[in-house]
């Protein structure tokens, strides 16, 4: 499909994802240009903002695509907005906040012929593609995954995270998920699980959980919100050929304990690139296999009420 570059983009939510990684992503680019922002709240300088997509596609109905970066709760009536207006989206992670909303989007896009993304940061990271080529001729014997951040830190005042829809430690833990989908050779399905759950709040603030892949290769991972300190971004693979391990959320790659060296990557850069192919192919990108995994855990896990949480 030709398409006129630069695509104009309108980014929708601007907190903090917003902020650290798209705006400063496009405006390093030339294949995308930012055209307008959508915010309740929030002006950028020289930018023309409005408070409703509506409003936005009424002055500025040049807008090929929105970039969503709002909370999960919600994007589904935003993408569904932005696709019957005719134009492209892409969803932060996770899509959304239902997995048969995300799957609606699907048909809608297909529907409306344009292209929807459901965007995976972390599978671009620097490591990913080349631990997903190491590992397509071994053979796995366990997977351990450990994700563990500093929600107070990471996540600054952000409430939505532990209401209904906001998915707890899962809305950081979606992100290894989303590694382990994409690089291990045989999918995998959840056996057992443990939520953690502050007794004021709706989301847990921990999970433990045991998957097991086709050739009943165990699978384990412990996700949590440590206070201060315990942080840590791993994925550690073993296999019949020795160990691999992904650390710093998939930027550095060991190999039988050797750092191995990798092609430094932007993970934005890289998403924006997939999305600007995608748009020019006139493709959709709808992956939910990391999303399937964390309502698996909600379906599944038990519950443990554990002490309230408080910022
Ligand atoms: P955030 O700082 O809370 O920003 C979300 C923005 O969405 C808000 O600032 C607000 O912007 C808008 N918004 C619309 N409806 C809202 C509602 N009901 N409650 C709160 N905000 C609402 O969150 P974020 O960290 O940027 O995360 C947004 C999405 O990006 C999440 O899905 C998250 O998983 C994903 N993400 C976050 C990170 C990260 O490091 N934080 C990394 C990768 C992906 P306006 O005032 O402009 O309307």
């Amino acid at each position: 499909m030709s398409i006129n570059l630069p695509l104009r983009l309108a980014v929708m939510g601007i907190g903090k994802i917003a902020r650290d990684q798209h705006l400063p992503t496009i405006a390093a680019r030339n294949d995308v240009e930012l055209v307008a922002v959508v915010s309740r709240t929030q002006r950028i300088n020289d930018v023309p903002s409005f408070t409703t997509l509506n409003e936005a596609f009424e002055h500025c109905p040049d807008i090929d695509a929105v970039v969503l970066c709002t909370p999960p709760v919600g994007r589904h009536q935003q993408a569904r907005e932005v696709l019957i207006s005719g134009r492209h989206v892409f969803l932060e992670k996770p899509p959304g906040a239902s997995l048969a909303a995300v799957n609606n989007l699907k048909e809608l896009a297909s529907e409306s012929g344009r292209s929807l993304f459901v965007s995976w940061h972390s599978r671009c990271a620097a490591g990913v593609a080349p631990a997903r080529h190491w590992l397509a001729d071994k053979a796995v014997k366990s997977v351990k995954i450990s994700w563990k951040e500093d929600v107070r830190r990471w996540h600054p005042g952000q409430d939505w995270i532990f209401d209904p829809g906001g998915m707890g430690v899962f809305d950081p833990a979606i992100n290894a998920l989303s590694i382990a989908t994409y690089i291990l050779p045989r999918p995998f399905s959840l056996s057992k699980a443990l939520l953690e759950i502050p007794a004021n709040k709706q989301a847990p603030v921990r999970a433990s959980m045991h998957f097991a892949d086709l050739n009943e290769t165990p699978i384990t991972a412990d996700f949590d919100f440590p206070h201060n300190n315990g942080e840590c971004w791993n994925i550690e693979i073993e296999t019949d050929s020795g160990q691999l391990l992904l650390t710093h959320g998939g930027a550095m790659m060991l190999i039988n304990g050797h750092k191995q060296d990798l092609t430094p990557t932007s993970e934005y850069s890289g998403l924006y690139d997939l999305f600007v192919d995608l748009i020019r192919s006139g493709k959709t990108d709808a992956d939910v296999a990391p999303f399937v995994h964390v309502a698996d855990a909600f379906m599944l896990g038990e519950r443990r009420l554990v002490e309230p949480f408080s910022w």
